[in-house]
């Protein structure tokens, strides 16, 4: 359970302030509409990435895919800036497990809007209990050697990350460019991805209906407005109600942009098996 936290985690503390200070101090300076561009894509890009692959799919086996398409999905998934594919389901399925709980959910607004959205972060077991939750949450990702070999090396992919959005600007249009590529395309890109996916967590445990009955004290709920911010998170009561659906949306106004992103690889051949029955409507 992560209710133990104890200790406070400097690197976490250091990364956020790097990243927010940077996204935030640089932005004007460097501003150009390729960078807007580039944002735009590489938000939509990075959030679908923790939407479809982190959550929908390694978290809840909602659809399988092969051994390539499947390294492709995970590669991508693990530069969006969330953490390492292990650590990110262990604490989702905890989440799952308890949410809401006192003491036990690892990020419910119950504890402050805040620490649910992202102060929950700066917080982290001693290493022997981290390795014993992701085992108990997560044992065939343990024994995968390429999830593990991405946990390891997960600082290394984001300083190569930003090299290349560096030099793919420079190589466009010169070192003004690369920095603005590195500024929208890494640092305003990585914040912005953070507060779009960290609303899941804080948002969604506070507004909106809670048409289904879920288990426990979930207070989950469906909201329109955080799920077109969320690329379709927000229905998240839904989501509780049924965990291992790719759709969040049930019905047809509910709309879910990572839910299409599933469809449109299906329809490639690209992924199989989606779970994506919509369950019987609520009891009145
Ligand atoms: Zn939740
Ligand atoms: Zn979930």
């Amino acid at each position: 359970m992560l209710n133990s936290y104890k200790k406070t985690s400097l690197v976490t503390i250091f990364i956020f302030t790097l990243i927010h200070g940077i996204a935030l101090l640089a932005a004007y300076r460097y501003f150009s509409l390729e960078g807007m561009v580039l944002l735009v894509v590489t938000h939509a890009l990075f959030c679908m990435s923790i939407t479809v692959v982190y959550h929908r799919y390694l978290t809840h086996a909602s659809f399988k895919a092969g051994p390539i398409m499947r390294f492709i999905m995970v590669t991508v998934a693990n530069l969006a800036g969330e953490g390492a594919p292990l650590g990110w389901v262990t604490v989702h399925r905890d989440h799952h497990l308890h949410s809401d709980e006192p003491g036990k959910d690892p990020h419910t607004p119950d504890d402050g809007f805040w620490w649910s959205h992202m102060f929950w972060m700066t917080r982290r077991l001693p290493k022997d209990e981290w390795t014993l939750l992701c085992r108990h949450h997560s044992p065939k990702l343990c024994k995968d050697r390429y999830i593990t070999f991405l946990s390891k090396t997960y600082i290394v992919w984001h300083i190569a990350a930003a090299f290349l959005f560096y030099w793919a600007g420079r190589f466009y249009a010169g070192h003004e460019m690369g920095m603005s590529f590195l500024i929208y395309g890494f640092f305003f890109r990585t914040m912005l991805v953070w507060h779009t996916t960290w609303l899941i967590n804080s948002g969604t445990h506070i507004f909106g209906s809670r048409t289904y009955n879920t288990k426990g004290k979930d207070h989950s709920g469906n909201s329109l407005i955080i799920a077109l911010i969320t690329y379709g998170e927000g229905w998240h009561r839904n989501h509780h109600y049924d965990p291992t659906n790719a759709r969040a949306g049930f019905l047809w106004y509910q709309i879910d942009m990572s839910y299409w992103v599933i469809l449109c690889m299906k329809k490639m051949h690209l992924i199989y098996d989606v779970n994506d029955k919509i369950p019987a409507p609520p009891e009145s």
